[in-house]
């Protein structure tokens, strides 16, 4: 065996032992939240499909439209002749949803933010970042260069000492969250951190990829807004809304822009018409919330904060077995384990969308009851 096929066994070896192995399950969709895998067909509370939008109607004419008139892929990149017509509708119209002058589309919401900290802070800067921030936060703050010093979880006094002891001896400080946090569900308490921002003259970035709220950043005065086009709104690519010129510097310099393919006609339409759903039907960005509660208040659970709600179970191996519990029953929570979140906190992520049948929550909760919450 060569070297480096042995280093790669080796390292498998320990995450097999660790029961942190992960493997690829093909899963196919075609019917609303129901998927395929190995052959059986199960109800799933693991997608991001909030608005049941990768497979409607709407998006998917205007995604075939755009590929009879655009054809598949953008060609280029988008500061070379990538930047499809399209995309100024689309920027337009999301920062008219989150209440902001401009927003800048990149690949993804990783690409976002792996692109936009390293603009906005460097060498001899400070980057104060929630330490259950997703791992794209993270990649751009190390990408940066900047001093990178985590806070405790939502903890606004930590913030405050923090700032207090360093903010003199650096020239920009950036604070960065998420308004919803990706494993836990919970929100970041962003007008307090806002505040703390402008005290210390320093600068909020919240990543709202979870947030249905789309207004709620903007109301409490948060200047960087990153979002994502792949959950709620059903297709492909990330996004970030600010003032003009934070977003014309931010095109200027934000390499996973610059160096990277335009996002195709297609996934680029498809989000103009998850839009044009959204302004139409405002009243459905409140149904996974409402499906969300109606599991919790089921379960024995605290009342959910979002459309996400975790069930901590702790131990890896554990939470792999209730995840086959439900599976027998016909549901697929996915167990989410560490690295993506500390260790001895692995987990059920439940994520709520507006088209879960009623009586299948009602099922999966008393599952989660009597089964899972009963056993732990
Ligand atoms: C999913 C997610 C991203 C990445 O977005 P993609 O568009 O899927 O790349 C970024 N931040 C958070 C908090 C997320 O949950």
């Amino acid at each position: 065996m060569s070297s480096l096929d042995e280093f790669a066994r080796r390292k498998l070896d320990s995450l097999e032992q660790a029961h942190l192995r992960r493997s690829l399950v093909p899963t196919g969709r075609t019917d609303g939240l129901w998927v395929e895998r190995k052959g059986r067909r199960l109800l799933s509370f693991s997608c991001n499909d909030y608005l049941g939008f990768t497979q409607h109607p709407d998006l998917k004419i205007a995604a075939i439209r755009a590929i009879e008139r655009y054809g598949v892929g953008a060609g280029a990149s988008r500061l070379v002749t990538g930047d499809h017509p399209l995309y100024a509708e689309l920027e337009q119209r999301l920062a008219r949803m989150k209440g902001d002058e401009a927003a800048c589309v990149f690949g993804s919401g990783y690409l976002a933010n792996a692109g936009i900290t390293p603009v906005l802070a460097g060498d001899g800067d400070l980057i104060l970042i929630d330490e259950l921030a997703h791992s794209s936060l993270w990649t751009g703050a190390r990408l940066s260069r900047a001093e990178t010093l985590p806070f405790r979880h939502n903890d606004v006094a930590h913030v405050r000492q923090l700032l207090g002891e360093h903010r003199a001896r650096y020239g920009c400080v950036l604070i960065v969250t998420e308004g919803v946090f990706s494993m836990d569900g919970d929100r970041a308490p962003l007008k307090e951190l806002a505040a703390l921002a402008r005290e210390f003259d320093a600068w909020l970035l919240a990543d709202d990829a979870h947030d249905l709220d789309m207004g709620a950043a903007a109301r409490v005065g948060v200047p960087i807004k990153i979002g994502t086009l792949s959950k709620a709104l059903g297709t492909y690519g990330g996004y970030v809304c600010a003032s003009k010129p934070v977003i014309d510097l931010l095109r200027n310099r934000a390499r996973t822009l610059i160096y990277t393919t335009g996002l195709p006609p297609p996934v680029i339409a498809g989000a103009i018409a998850a839009l044009d759903l959204i302004e139409r039907e405002p009243q459905r960005l409140e149904l996974p919330l409402q499906k969300a509660r109606a599991f919790t208040r089921a379960a024995g659970l605290p009342q959910a904060q979002s459309t996400i709600v975790p069930v901590v179970i702790g131990d890896a191996h554990a939470a792999l077995e209730a995840s086959r519990l439900l599976e027998a029953e016909g549901f697929l929570t996915v167990a989410i384990r560490p690295p993506t979140v500390p260790d001895g906190t692995a987990r059920l992520r439940f994520s709520f969308s507006a088209v879960h049948p009623d009586d299948a929550i009602a099922r999966v909760a008393e599952l989660v009851r009597s089964r899972i919450i009963g056993n732990r």
